[in-house]
């Protein structure tokens, strides 16, 4: 009947998905505020070499709403994709992670460098270039200083597009990481086609080592596929010892994760680097 298909539809469409559907509209509709009134703040994530030597960090957004409290990146970046915001969450960290490069980490020794992630959505906005290259200027960075990531997923979405603005980025001096790497491909011949300086091996990888022969072997086989093509390799989400050494052991020389550092405030990260790099 009428009543027990308005009633079956009703009930598909239950509170969870409204409640849901109601969070990723507030979640849209405040980016913009957020963004004016300094509710987001950086956080550093320390990457390190096989001697526990720091070879840079990752510049990783945090939003503490005072509407909606703690927003993780993992929920509001999707978010701020689908509703064309990203790209002011992403002017918004460069802008700042510069200020703190031009304060803090331009007096670290080279090699260090410090990571940017960007959105598939960012690589189609030409005018994103010419604020880099604008706010490179205004703080002063040092050629070489600031990377940029972008995942694997976004950077197949638009081969072209992303190749385009990449070149711009590398003849700023800018490397390029592959992130999350092993989670969005479906060839590889895309490798040979790409100026990627750096590749990081995603947690998932990470978080199997030891699990059984296969998922070793697939490690083995990412970290001598990244040997053999003359690119950077790090790990990301590594946890444990077990894990580090294994990495090591095969020929993966940098590190990120909690077992060294987990992100952390500016302030917490000016504590770290006024420390002697800890050994390992
Ligand atoms: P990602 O770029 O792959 O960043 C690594 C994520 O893994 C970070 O999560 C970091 O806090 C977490 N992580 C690092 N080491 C460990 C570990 O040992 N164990 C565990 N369990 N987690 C670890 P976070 O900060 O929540 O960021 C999630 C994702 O959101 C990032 O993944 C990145 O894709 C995105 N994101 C964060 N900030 C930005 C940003 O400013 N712009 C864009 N476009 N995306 C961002
Ligand atoms: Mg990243
Ligand atoms: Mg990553
Ligand atoms: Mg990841």
């Amino acid at each position: 009947t009428a009543k027990s298909l308005g009633k079956s539809r009703y009930s598909f469409f239950s509170s969870d998905m409204m409640d849901n559907y109601q969070r990723r509209i507030e979640i849209a509709n405040n980016i913009e505020t957020a963004l004016s009134e300094n509710e987001f703040s950086i956080y550093y994530q320390e990457k390190v070499d096989a001697n526990g030597r720091r070879v840079g960090a990752e510049a990783l957004a945090r939003w503490n709403s005072k509407k909606l409290g703690f927003v993780s990146p993992a929920e509001f970046i999707p978010i701020a994709e689908q509703s064309g915001k990203v790209t002011e969450i992403t002017r918004w960290v460069i802008e700042r992670v510069c200020r703190d490069c031009s304060d803090v980490f331009s007096r670290i020794d080279p090699p260090f460098h410090v990571s940017i992630n960007l959105s598939a959505h960012d690589l189609k906005k030409y005018h994103l270039i010419g604020f880099i290259k604008g706010t490179f200027l205004k703080y002063h960075i040092p050629r070489g200083l600031i990377e940029f990531e972008v995942t694997e997923h976004s950077y197949l979405d638009n081969l072209v597009v992303a190749n385009r603005f990449f070149d711009e980025i590398t003849a700023l001096g800018c490397r390029v990481a592959l992130d999350d790497f092993g989670t969005g491909y479906s060839s590889l011949s895309y490798l040979t086609k790409i100026p990627i300086d750096l590749i990081k091996i995603d947690k998932q990888f990470v978080d199997n080592i030891g699990e059984s022969a296969r998922d070793d072997a697939l490690v083995i086989t990412i970290i001598e596929m990244a040997r053999r093509l003359g690119m950077e390799l790090c790990a990301e989400g590594v946890e444990t010892m077990e894990q580090r050494q294994f990495l090591t052991e095969h020929g993966c020389h940098m590190f990120q994760g909690y077992l060294f550092h987990k992100p952390m405030s500016l302030r917490e990260y000016q504590n770290l680097l006024a420390r002697p790099a800890e050994e390992v």
